[in-house]
């Protein structure tokens, strides 16, 4: 048993300290990888006996006639240290100290389902052993196979039982102890029936004749035990376990393993076979087979544990990093999603990602073609030209040249490229606002926390606003200045003749007429012209400096200034993860660490000669 407990021991701190004792959960189980034992065989065959003879505990309500109704789920928990205890399923606040007792609740919680009558129920008991001499197993107890139903029992429970004892002991996991009386013929066994019947190979199968001293004088089992009457894969075992008498004067087991040592080696017939008989050597011999049954298992579960971690981790990783519980962790988890998320916005602006090259396209087009369908032409028509020089020229017409109508002409004409170049830091700051939303909805880490992705959203929306506003007032301001001072040089150059209208020796009045006009209009235009293509030029410098290249630089300044202010309080609610997300991460956190102890300690029983 020492083997088996040291490799269960490690394999039991691979499941059961992982929380896992193969309860329903959300999570992989190993528990349904280890081996369960059942016990098979006819009414009081001694099936219970074996069974606490295997390990090594008087617990389990024996006697003649009918006694287990309802089979019996063993578990056995191996812990490091403390007191025994055991546990039912259906009492689960209780701890049974006293093992006589757990015999009692055993046979009174049949009673409950079944009555005190001799009726069987398919329902099973489930009954957990804490301590420090077992190792992980589930035993089961199951109710004896019977021919006829007697008095108070259904017709139907030949089959009903039948049925149920086979649904245990088809599951390949299950290890079969089929019991036989050497007291009755072997042919009419029922346990070698139901288990070859499940197990044609025999190669689960272990046959345990009992009662051999119950044998009739002049007979003996030594033909089954040497194999010839039947042969088994394992060899058969034969064990003598307590009596009726026995066990009404409570001989201990101590004292029945002794005598039934005594037994064997005593007994003409079965000394040579002394050394393989025995309820001592059957738990050998199970141990032994378990080993082999467990190590054959590992591999599985090895890869059931990293296919598990696998799977945990990649959870994990979409759930994200848990934030730390300080403002200082707070503060510096923000600014490093911040920081994230700003490195995906001037990605957007640099080029690295797409939507950049909309801006360029409102220089390049949008800006060029508004400006165009300003139609300074029209408004530098003969009919216009005229009505503005004459409202300027007022009550005295211009003696020289009409300075004061020229102004008014150039000054009504650029002031209307006022309008393209506010559309124009409009639109830029459209997109410069549709990257930021995009930037945010790609930055991974905002998904995780909704306050701060809204919040993170709000800033660079706000910060965007105010550089627009800068980038209005000095746009504009361009076209002001343009305004408000001509270039001298370009009237300076014009070819005389252009000016002949203004000429003193003319009549003042001949200065009307409509070539003298025309030439104005025409002056006037190219001039405005020269000044458009110029602003052209400068209206995209004013609005990437104010605002391409400061939201690169500034987007989020404001809100880390802000940010610095707040208090914890106030950190954690941008921080507010959905709380079922946090108790996910956090089982998913202690689930990972132990699934990773798991396979250091499997890796360990892997290589363990
Ligand atoms: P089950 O009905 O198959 O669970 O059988 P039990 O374990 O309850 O045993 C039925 C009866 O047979 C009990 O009175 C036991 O004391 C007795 N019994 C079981 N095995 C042996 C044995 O090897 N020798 C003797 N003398 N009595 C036994
Ligand atoms: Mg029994």
């Amino acid at each position: 048993m020492e083997t088996l407990i040291s490799l269960v021991n490690k394999l039991q701190r691979a499941c059961t300290v992982l929380g896992d004792h193969g309860e329903e959960s959300a999570l992989p189980t190993l528990w349904d990888s280890l081996p369960a034992i059942a016990v098979v065989g006819g009414q009081s065959s001694g099936k219970s006996s074996v069974l606490e003879s295997v390990v090594g505990k008087d617990f389990l309500p024996r006697g003649s006639g009918i006694v287990t109704r309802r089979p019996l789920v063993l578990q056995l928990h191996r812990i490091d240290e403390g007191r025994e205890y055991a546990e039912f399923l259906h009492l689960p606040k209780k701890k049974f100290t006293d093992f006589a007792l757990v015999r009692k609740e055993i046979s009174d919680e049949t009673d409950r389902e079944t009555g005190r009558t001799k009726q069987v129920s398919t329902v099973p008991i489930h009954l957990s052993i804490y301590s420090p001499n077992v190792v992980n197993l589930t035993l089961i107890d199951l109710p004896g196979l019977t021919k006829v139903a007697v008095d108070g029992q259904p017709e139907s429970i030949v089959a009903d039982i039948e049925n149920m004892v086979r649904s245990f002991i088809e599951k390949p996991n299950c290890i079969i102890l089929a019991i036989s009386p050497a007291n009755q013929d072997l042919a009419t066994s029922d346990a070698i029936k139901i288990s070859r019947e499940v197990d044609p190979k025999g190669e689960r199968t272990f046959g345990v004749l009992t009662k051999i001293d119950l044998m009739d004088k002049g007979t003996d089992a030594v033909d089954i035990l040497e194999g010839k009457s039947y042969r088994l894969q394992f060899p058969w075992i034969s064990v003598v376990n307590r009596s009726q008498a026995d066990i009404n004067k409570s001989v201990d087991m101590i004292a029945a393993r002794r005598r039934e040592r005594e037994y064997f080696s005593s007994s003409p017939e079965y000394k040579h076979l002394a050394h393989r008989m025995g309820s001592e050597h059957l738990g050998t011999m199970l141990s032994k087979h378990l080993e082999q049954v467990i190590k054959s298992r590992i591999p599985g579960i090895q890869s059931l544990i990293s296919k598990t971690i696998i799977e945990l981790e990649a959870e994990f990783s979409r759930l994200g990093k848990p934030i730390a519980a300080d403002s200082g962790g707070k503060m510096y988890a923000i600014m490093e999603i911040c920081r994230v998320f700003d490195q995906i916005y001037k990605e957007h602006l640099d080029g690295v990602r797409p939507g950049g090259e909309k801006i360029y396209n409102i220089f390049d087009n949008q800006l060029p073609a508004a400006m165009k369908r300003l139609h300074f032409d029209k408004h530098l028509s003969m009919e216009n030209v005229r009505k503005l020089i004459t409202e300027a020229d007022g009550y005295q017409p211009h003696l020289i040249a009409p300075e004061q109508g020229y102004r008014r002409l150039i000054e009504s004409s650029l002031v209307s490229i006022r309008g393209p170049a506010e559309a124009a830091v409009d639109a830029v700051h459209s997109i410069l606002k549709e990257l930021a939303h995009k930037a945010i909805n790609e930055t991974a880490e905002l998904k995780q926390y909704p306050s701060l992705k809204i919040e993170v959203g709000n800033a660079a929306v706000d910060s965007l606003e105010r550089m627009r506003e800068e980038s209005k007032k000095a746009t504009l301001k361009l076209v002001d200045m343009e305004c408000s001072y001509l270039t001298v040089d370009f009237f300076r150059k014009l070819p005389q003749d252009v000016e002949k209208g203004g000429n003193p020796t003319h009549s003042i009045f001949d200065r009307y007429n409509d070539p003298y006009l025309r030439r104005i209009g025409t002056t006037v235009l190219s001039y405005v012209n020269m000044v458009c293509a110029s602003l052209r030029n400068s209206i995209p410098k004013s609005i990437v400096y104010c605002q391409v290249r400061e939201a690169k630089r500034s987007l989020l300044d404001h809100f880390f200034a802000e940010l610095g202010k707040k208090e914890t309080k106030q950190l954690s609610s941008m921080l507010d993860e959905d709380p079922a997300v946090m108790e996910r991460r956090t089982a998913l956190a202690k689930r990972l660490e132990l699934y990773r102890s798991a396979q250091a300690e499997i890796d360990a029983v892997a290589w363990a000669k």
